[in-house]
């Protein structure tokens, strides 16, 4: 019986590896540092060797695995399971990564984009379990996003969908990483409320006397520094834009926010659930759950693994 899974959340910084049950129960996990500088070769050297440790220290033999779920950077073709230049990975063009784990490890595997990944991991164990459709953002150093929709990732038609990070919210607004202007990413990510934070300063003629963190702002917040929640608050409305316009769209019956910024607490999430209140259809709003996720840095394998079971239930890998 293939009663267990392996699965990976692939980073330009760390990777996990995990052992799961089809239950989506990690039983083993492993994280070590991604070491991408070393390239493409080196990289998937150590995430295969990654495998056979967490089998080994689970106990579990490759015979028991149904499959192998990876969470990676994309682009990606997940169909033909390949890589194309993630743009924090450096020398990964037009990888056929699938094809090469596959050859590895001697069971089928999965690509799946990480925020999907991540999105699908809280749609199945985490802060949507019970939901049949749901938005994730994953605000960090970008914004990233997923859309599962009645229990499957939307993907659409180049793998594109869900980049809420890279949606539009100010017209002629700040530079961001894709080419364009004002993209919702360069608002509501760590390093977008940190630039809106020194902004408030300069406006104000006020030097910082250390440098400026999340962490330090979520601090001064519940000091009661009136500037940092007013850089707090104007992210959460600019995050409550953009997700009004992703409940307009979708009507998911959730939003699951996560990463670094949602520790900012009800100092962001009040102005954002009002904005989002004030701008969708009534109808779009009602009922709709603005949540933090559940799962944490476990997201990626979980969803990874419930990625494998869907497209090996399908029957492409048998
Ligand atoms: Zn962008």
């Amino acid at each position: 019986m293939h009663s267990l899974i392996l699965s990976a959340d692939v980073g330009g910084t760390n990777m996990r590896t995990a052992l799961l049950n089809v239950k989506g129960e990690v039983l083993k996990g492993l994280k070590r540092p991604s070491m991408a500088h070393k390239g493409r070769e080196a990289l998937i050297k150590r995430l295969v060797q990654m495998f056979q440790d967490t089998l080994r220290e689970g106990g579990a033999d490759i015979r028991k695995i149904r499959g192998i779920g990876v969470g990676f950077p994309g682009p990606l073709d997940t169909e033909r399971g390949i890589v194309f230049n993630p743009p924090n990975l450096k020398g990964w063009e037009e990888v056929h990564l699938r094809d090469i784990l596959e050859q590895e490890m001697g069971r089928p595997v999965v690509l799946e984009n990480d925020a999907n990944a991540a999105a699908l991991g809280e749609y199945w164990k985490g802060a949507g379990k019970g939901t049949r459709s749901l938005v994730c953002l994953t605000l960090g150093t970008g914004v990233g996003g997923g859309v599962v929709l009645e229990g499957r990732v939307w993907h659409g038609a180049k793998g594109i969908a869900g980049e809420i990070g890279h949606m539009t919210l100010v017209k002629n607004g700040r530079r961001c990483g894709c080419g364009n202007r004002g993209c919702l990413e360069t608002y509501g990510s760590a390093s977008g409320i940190i630039t809106t934070m020194k902004g408030l300063l300069e406006r104000h003629h006020i030097k910082p006397k250390e440098a400026i963190t999340l962490e330090r702002m979520g601090k001064w917040a519940r000091a009661g520094d009136s500037l940092t929640r007013r850089a707090i608050r104007e992210t959460g409305v600019n995050l409550g834009v953009g997700i009004a316009n992703v409940a307009n769209l979708l009507n998911p019956e959730m939003i699951v926010l996560s990463g670094g910024v949602t520790n900012l607490g009800g100092y962001l999430f009040g102005p954002l659930r009002e904005e989002v209140k004030k701008r969708a259809l009534p109808k779009a709003v009602e009922g709709l759950k603005i949540v933090r996720a559940e799962l944490g840095d476990n997201a990626g394998v979980i969803g990874a693994a419930r990625a494998l079971l869907l497209t090996v239930a399908q029957g492409r890998n048998g």
